[in-house]
């Protein structure tokens, strides 16, 4: 289960200090210095759990838990708010094009879980406006995933563009556009290539269909299990792209939650959406405010 780690270590750190009438600053000091370990065992960028940890101290120590009726209450009040203040406020709103289609931009590494991701988000879009996304295949160096993104779109009864692998990807956007505005949907959903790691030559394709179409929003998928990694992969992708959002998958088993504590803080670009399973109704909006109440019990 997401956070099931984390969870539980804070929890416990955290116990012993929820009954507390008086909390003096060795209390804090102590309850501090076991919720960094546990944020730093779940793989939690350094310089962000630093800073969280300054925080909550001087919060924690400051006027507003001495003067509360129930300090040890009030300290775990900061800690929750400083969590979800980490992962961002509210952030799950799509952005819609002044004119139809709005455009979305899929891009990731290969595994991380875009194309399905591209599926979950074009289900979720109709099911909130009863419109029909069109999805576009723009991964023109793997023919397994233009089938896939085809098999995804006959499961979802949804149409999907694809000029197979000859076409450049820059091309295939523009066309999908056109087709969408005599179609009339709504939102264009465009699926980008993935590699195994961030190259130049991807980077460079990327731009150039960002260039040429202008999204409404680019969403990285990332796989949040690899922790850092994904901070790191999202860091280099916001850096050339200037990304709108992230979307988390497979938080689901995803018990330390490093790369969700993280991302909002390195790169400043919210997560809009996670992954909670294969499933194509597995994609839920990211709040923050309940997965800190998750992570806290
Ligand atoms: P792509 O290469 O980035 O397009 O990745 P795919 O969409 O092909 O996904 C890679 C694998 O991750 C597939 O087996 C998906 O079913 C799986 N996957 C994607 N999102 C999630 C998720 O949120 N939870 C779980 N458990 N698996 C996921």
């Amino acid at each position: 289960m997401a956070f099931e780690g984390l969870a539980e270590r804070l929890q416990s750190t955290i116990k012993k200090i929820t009954g507390k009438g008086k909390v003096s600053e060795q209390d804090v000091k102590e309850m501090t210095r076991e919720v960094r370990l546990a944020l730093l065992e779940a793989d939690v960028n350094f310089k962000v759990v630093k800073d969280l940890i300054k925080r909550i101290k001087e919060r924690a120590v400051g006027q507003e838990v001495m003067e509360s009726l129930t300090p040890g209450q009030q300290v775990i009040k900061v800690v929750k708010e400083e969590l979800t203040e980490l992962m961002g406020g509210e952030n799950s709103k799509i952005a819609v094009a002044e004119r139809a289609p709005t455009v979305i931009m899929m891009v990731g590494l290969q595994g991380a879980g875009k194309t399905t991701t591209t599926g979950k988000l074009a289900n979720l879009l109709r099911k909130k406006h009863n419109r029909t996304p069109l999805l576009v295949a723009g991964d023109i160096y793997r023919p397994a995933a233009i089938k896939q993104l085809e098999t995804l779109g006959e499961q979802l009864t949804m149409p999907v563009f694809s000029m197979g692998t000859e076409t450049s990807p820059v091309e295939i956007a523009e066309k999908a556009i056109e087709k969408a505005k005599e179609e009339h949907h709504d939102y264009v959903i465009i699926d980008t290539a993935g590699r195994l790691h961030v190259d130049n030559e991807l980077m460079d394709e990327l731009q150039g269909i960002k260039d040429a179409v202008k999204p409404d929003e680019i969403f990285l998928v990332v796989d949040s299990m690899t922790g850092q990694d994904a901070v790191n992969v999202a860091e280099s992708f916001n850096e050339q792209l200037d990304l709108t959002g992230v979307v988390l998958t497979k938080l689901d088993g995803d018990t330390r939650g490093g790369a969700a504590l993280s991302i909002k803080a390195v790169t400043d670009k919210p997560i809009k959406f996670a992954g909670m399973g294969e499933k194509l109704d597995q994609l839920e909006p990211f709040h923050p405010e309940r997965m800190a109440s998750r992570i806290l019990g």
